[in-house]
């Protein structure tokens, strides 16, 4: 998983992180439709960093998307130590062509130390980011405020984006959130 192993750098990035099971899959799906191309796939079953080429909404630009493993939910400080920073860091702290870290937590679920670790992560690599709150269909809109509230409070984060994969709900706007990043010119 070392970088020498990651497709050519040639495309404004996008990088996809979440613990697993936090709905990776079903937003990608959703976001990419059968558009994207599947260009490359780092070594490791379960471990691989999987990147596609697909082009944005407007059809104008190139971007890729990388999806990263999902890390783990107990015994955090150990994953972390071991297994989860060892993987992912290289990628996040090298990737030269990444411009927009998307950091999925499901919105049933309460503030995870793991998650509060990566945003500290990346605010500490001064990375840009943006939350989103995934399988935001199975709530309630009581619900719904309450726990976006309590998870901004819980991984100090001014904004959530709440999106479902499974209805589509937010996904226009995370698109939107990826089109000005990929169309600044750098
Ligand atoms: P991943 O491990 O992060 O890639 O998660 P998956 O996309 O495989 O989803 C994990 C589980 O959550 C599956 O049982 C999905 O059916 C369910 N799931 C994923 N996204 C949504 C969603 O937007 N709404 C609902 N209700 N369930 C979802």
């Amino acid at each position: 998983m070392a970088p020498e192993h990651f497709p050519p750098a040639d495309l404004p990035e996008i990088a996809f992180l979440g613990r697993s099971n936090v709905g990776k899959s079903s937003l990608l799906n959703a976001l990419v439709g059968e558009k994207a191309a599947k260009v490359s796939s780092t070594p490791g079953r379960t471990r691989a960093i999987n990147f596609f080429a697909l082009a944005d909404q407007s059809q104008r630009r190139q971007l890729a998307f990388a999806d990263l493993p999902g890390y783990g939910y107990a015994k955090i400080s150990r994953s972390i130590s071991s297994g989860w920073q060892a993987f992912i860091d290289p990628y996040l702290a090298t990737r030269p062509t990444l411009r927009l870290c998307v950091c999925l937590i499901d919105s049933n679920v309460p503030p995870q130390e793991s998650d509060r670790q990566l945003l500290d992560w990346l605010r500490a690599a001064g990375r840009e980011f943006v939350v989103a709150a995934t399988k935001i269909d199975r709530l309630s809109g009581n619900e719904r405020a309450r726990n976006l509230l309590a998870l901004k409070n819980g991984l100090g984060v001014e904004r959530i984006l709440p999106v479902s994969g499974k209805t589509g709900y937010g996904l226009k706007e995370l698109w939107a959130e990826i089109e000005i990043v990929i169309h600044v010119n750098q």
